[in-house]
């Protein structure tokens, strides 16, 4: 049987350490990180997700600065908002909460967000870092899918990895931060041919599709390392991720669960990410 990765308890034991290092800089420097999380209209979902950005950075010891807007409001006022955030020296980073109102450009606004601010990693200029291999802000889900490989101790370096999605905000990202760590890298996608077979020849496989146990169980090579990031609710409420659990966990070596796996990781990145932003500014 494979060993549960448990994400929530990596993602506590490294808020923790957040908390102590955010407390010895305040009480050298006075001065704390500060997270604007924007949020335009009145999605659900979404405003779930803001609520849970600001609760832990407050919990973390950070400043959280909401920022609601109604969805009438104008691409142009925005960016303005952008802008007030970007000149903000107590905010160190600014996350627009997606989707936005179809009536604004995304692009638009995530090009305003200054990519020294830029906590989410996805103003092009740091995607561009990404690829390149300089210093940028990782995009959050893919970075804490990075951390919870390397919390399995096994070596990464020249290991296949296959990634299911090729999105913007997960498969693409964690593509390339698998390659930065030497692994050998395909991704698969809706016109892959043969997916069980590609699926079958990875060390690591990434699931990032959206589609409730798509990836089945047999298709895991034994003795791989299985990092579900989908987030499916089910008719009866509960949540269920794009690999088919049972089987993938009795082939595989060590398996993220759904919940408790990707998911908590998104946000303990999203305040590493701000804090470095912040220790960039006092160093
Ligand atoms: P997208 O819908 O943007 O991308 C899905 C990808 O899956 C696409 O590249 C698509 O291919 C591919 N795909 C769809 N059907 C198939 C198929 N039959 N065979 C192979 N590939 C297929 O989703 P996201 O990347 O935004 O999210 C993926 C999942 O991860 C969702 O469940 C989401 O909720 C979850 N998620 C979880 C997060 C977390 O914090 N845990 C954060 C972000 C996302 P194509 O490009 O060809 O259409």
């Amino acid at each position: 049987m494979a060993r549960l990765i448990d994400g929530k308890q990596i993602s506590s034991e490294m808020r923790d350490k957040f908390k102590v290092e955010i407390a010895r800089l305040k009480a050298k420097t006075d001065r704390v990180p500060g997270l604007a999380v924007v949020l335009v209209g009145d999605n659900p979902a979404s405003k779930v997700y803001v609520g849970m950005k600001n609760k832990s950075c407050i919990e973390a010891g950070m400043n959280s600065f909401e920022k609601k807007f109604p969805p009438s409001i104008t691409e142009s006022f925005l960016l303005e908002q952008i802008h007030f955030l970007n000149e903000d020296k107590l905010v160190n980073g600014i996350l627009v909460q997606l989707p936005l109102p179809k009536h604004i450009r995304t692009e638009r606004v995530l090009e305003a967000i200054s990519p020294e601010k830029d906590v989410d990693g996805f103003h092009p200029m740091n995607v561009g870092k990404l690829v390149t291999g300089g210093e940028t802000f990782f995009p959050c889900t893919p970075f804490g899918i990075i951390k919870l490989l390397e919390s399995t101790g096994e070596k990464l370096d020249g290991k296949s990895g296959v990634v299911v999605g090729r999105s913007n905000i997960v498969g693409k990202p964690v593509a390339f931060l698998m390659l930065q760590k030497n692994m050998t890298v395909t991704i698969c996608h809706s016109k892959t041919q043969d997916l069980p077979g590609v699926v079958r020849s990875g060390d690591v496989v990434v699931a990032a599709i959206g589609k409730a146990e798509m990836v089945k169980g047999d298709w895991i090579k034994p003795g791989a390392i299985v990092i579900d990031v989908g987030i499916n609710r089910m008719e009866d409420g509960k949540l269920k991720g794009d690999v088919e659990f049972g089987v993938a966990s009795e082939r595989a070596s060590f398996i993220t669960p759904v919940p408790g796996g990707v998911g908590p990781m998104t946000i303990a990145m999203l305040l590493s990410n701000t804090l470095d932003s912040f220790k960039r500014t006092i160093s």
